[in-house]
């Protein structure tokens, strides 16, 4: 099964805080209907899922995921891996 990994950001209901949704640099939503993003999930589809507050540390662990699980096809093309990766971005 290949690790096909995801993040989404969520409000403090769990409800799927979108991309539509900015921030401020200083971390405050800007959309009128956004609470504002109360966790990161990191999620695979192997079934993996990893939550908590900080969005890079989500990453981080995605990350960390994806390179602990490799690909079903280790010693398939570079450029096949290569596309993959950018999919799971
Ligand atoms: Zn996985
Ligand atoms: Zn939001």
């Amino acid at each position: 099964m290949p690790h096909k990994t995801t993040l989404t950001n969520h409000h403090a209901d769990s409800s799927i805080c979108p991309k539509e949704h900015k921030y401020t640099v200083t971390g405050k939503p800007t959309h009128p209907d956004c609470p504002g993003r109360a966790y990161t999930r990191a999620a695979c589809t192997c079934g993996w899922d990893f939550q908590c507050p900080g969005k890079g540390y989500a990453d981080e662990e995605r990350k960390r995921h994806r390179t602990t699980n490799p690909k079903p096809t280790p010693g398939g093309p570079k450029v096949l891996r290569d596309l993959l990766r950018l999919d799971a971005e």
